[in-house]
């Protein structure tokens, strides 16, 4: 007998009808002789529309009050499929994520797991029942009521997953796998069978929004074999898990890409010791973001230093540079934030060394000019003007033949 915990996202939960579907999977899992543990969602937009709620009364609610109201989206989910599965003759009980003790640290709005004891659901478990429990909450140190930041009821799931050993951790969600790329930029895009976790890991960091970025971080830790499957169409969904693909094992799974990047650059300033934490350490200090930074040096005693943040701090980080430049008596501050970041991503490349050519190639016979590259033993990243992300996108998922199915190993 395995033990499955399944999680199900909000739109899959999202009705009263897609409530009673949900309840017909939880069924045939069960009746299939598996011991199931179910983690929710809350409604879809139900989690934006208490934000709205409570802007009504101030912008900056108490964040307390905060993971009090939102933590009843899910709670109302819970008790529905419970009680559907028992209109359906099913054992089931729902809990809260104190009821199940699920202890997190005291950041609200962004908590994170500290433990969670299994004592309470075992003994669910043990007496044949299905446990159905509110994703995306727990409780401090202090007796609050917590929540883990937006999709967190992802994290709920693999942590509980982790908790009881389960066989798998299954997010049923709207779409019905990972794939090579955004099939709404590349239409070819091809739904993958498997993935590591580290190749999952870059693509959800790098733009891939199909799981919460830190669910797929506590996998990987705790080794829960995850799958990303579909609430709505049948089929055998993604795996993500240590197992390298028994397929021939492609050189790229995938590319992501992010759209809201913006990049500055500092240039002309003094090649010294200290200057690099000089220039970020007000940008850090406002809890600004930095990635792909560059710095290069021209043996002058000047050296340009460059990096990326997301659009939405374009501004406040460009001000803080210019600060700094006056400072540090550096030549000027360039900027822009109509640029987008696209990345190839595989653990095959590391042995395959014409990797790079053949993207840097890809992109030069489009015309698209590369503003600057990074990369890691898995992914190279480059970033490009916005307007050519798609053409940029379904090139390479051309050249790296990702349209094509891998053959099966003899
Ligand atoms: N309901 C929460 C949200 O919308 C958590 C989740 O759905 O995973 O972010
Ligand atoms: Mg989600």
């Amino acid at each position: 007998m395995a033990l499955i915990v399944q999680k199900y996202g909000g739109t899959s939960v999202g009705n009263v009808e897609r409530i009673k579907v949900v309840a017909q999977k939880v069924k045939a899992t069960k009746e299939a002789g598996n011991d199931v543990v179910v983690v929710l969602s809350a409604m879809s937009g139900e989690t934006n529309r208490m934000i709205a709620l409570a802007k009504q009364f101030n912008e900056h609610p108490s964040q307390r009050e905060m993971d009090v109201l939102l933590t009843t989206g899910e709670q109302t989910t819970i008790a529905l499929l419970t009680m559907a599965l028992h209109d359906l003759d099913i054992d089931a009980v729902s809990m809260t994520g104190d009821q199940i003790r699920m202890k997190t640290d005291g950041s609200h709005g962004k908590a994170r797991i500290l433990d969670v004891e299994t004592e309470n659901l075992q003994q669910h478990l043990q007496k044949g029942r299905i446990v159905v429990v509110a994703g995306f909450q727990g409780r401090s140190p202090e007796n609050n009521i917590t929540t883990l930041g937006r999709g967190g009821s992802d994290t709920s799931a693999v942590a509980i997953a982790a908790a009881l050993k389960a066989d798998e951790c299954q997010i049923y969600t709207d779409v019905d796998g990972v794939y090579t790329t955004d099939p709404r930029v590349e239409p070819n895009a091809r739904r993958l069978d498997s993935i590591t976790f580290e190749e999952m890991l870059e693509m959800a960091s790098l733009g891939t929004k199909v799981l919460q970025i830190r669910s797929v971080e506590f996998a990987g830790k705790y080794n829960v074999p995850l799958r990303v499957l579909s609430s709505f169409k049948d089929g055998g969904g993604t795996l993500i898990s240590y197992e390298e693909n028994k397929m021939e094992s492609p050189v790229i799974s995938g590319i992501a890409f992010n759209r809201d990047e913006a990049r500055l650059t500092l240039s002309g300033v003094p090649d010294q010791p200290t200057v690099a934490a000089q220039i970020l350490s007000p940008i850090c200090g406002a809890n600004i973001d930095v990635d792909m930074i560059v710095q290069n040096t021209l043996g002058d005693g000047k050296t340009d230093f460059t990096f990326t943040v997301h659009n939405d701090d374009y501004l406040h980080a460009k001000e803080l540079l210019e600060e700094v430049c006056v400072r540090l008596g550096a030549k000027s501050v360039q900027g822009s934030s109509d640029i987008a970041k696209v990345s190839i991503v595989g653990v095959g490349m590391w042995n395959h060394p014409g990797v790079a050519k053949t993207m840097f190639e890809t992109l030069g016979q489009e015309g698209i000019n590369i503003h600057q590259i990074t990369t890691s033993e898995i992914k190279i990243s480059v970033l490009v003007d916005s307007k050519y992300l798609e053409l940029a996108v379904r090139s390479l998922h051309k050249a790296f033949e990702l349209d094509v199915e891998p053959k099966e190993e003899k």
